[in-house]
């Protein structure tokens, strides 16, 4: 597989650059690879880079966006920041990467048992950890099952997941509230704007 070009990002849609993440994470999940020299890639990637899609993921170390997608250089933007929530900076970085350098999608990619929406739902204080999980912490007060405050935590991972869940939910409403450039360019049709769920027990991706 040859790193995409000027001329293969112009033929593509919001719509192809979905099915190409899709089946490339139906090529991992079967441990396969698309048959790519990523030496080769350097070089035909020296004078440029033509990605088809920007996604924001966690640091989590199980969740590298171009693994579990199977992409190779020069194929997509990754912004990786714990708990994949919207802040200036990010949503800058996206501004770029579609506007300016051509993706046609924007997946903000959740994933299951994740440590930092686990801090927020314990509520966590540490050092600059602090300032991190008070973004995160609207998704926990959004989420409004279970009631029971002790039920309410870490120790409960299907909280954890609804949390994680909900996290990727207002980051898409964030990604539209807050950038004018990227909102207008979804409603134009030129990119689209889509919320997944990576899971850790079995390396699939499943898109809102
Ligand atoms: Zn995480």
């Amino acid at each position: 597989m040859k790193a995409h070009t000027k001329e293969t990002q112009a033929t593509m849609t919001p719509e192809k650059a979905i099915t190409f993440l899709k089946e490339g994470n139906e090529r991992f999940q079967a441990n396969l690879k698309a048959n790519r020299n990523l030496l080769e890639q350097v070089n035909d990637t020296k004078d440029g880079q033509f990605p088809f899609a920007t996604i924001l993921s966690c640091i989590d170390s199980r969740v590298s966006a171009e693994l579990v997608f199977d992409q190779g250089l020069g194929d997509i933007f990754s912004v990786r920041i714990a708990g994949n929530f919207i802040n200036q900076d990010i949503l800058g970085s996206m501004e770029f990467a579609c506007k300016l350098a051509g993706t046609k999608t924007i997946v903000v990619l959740g994933h299951t048992s994740c440590g930092a929406v686990k801090g927020a739902c314990d509520h966590a204080r540490m050092g600059n950890l602090t300032a991190l999980i008070n973004k995160i912490e609207p998704a926990v007060f959004a989420v409004k099952e279970p009631k029971e405050e002790e039920m309410r935590n870490s120790k409960n991972l299907e909280f954890v997941d609804a949390v994680s869940k909900k996290n990727v939910e207002l980051a898409l409403e964030n990604i539209r509230s807050q950038s004018v450039i990227l909102k207008d360019m979804e409603e134009k049709g030129e990119i689209k704007i889509v919320g997944a769920m990576y899971d850790i027990s079995d390396g699939s991706v499943t898109f809102y």
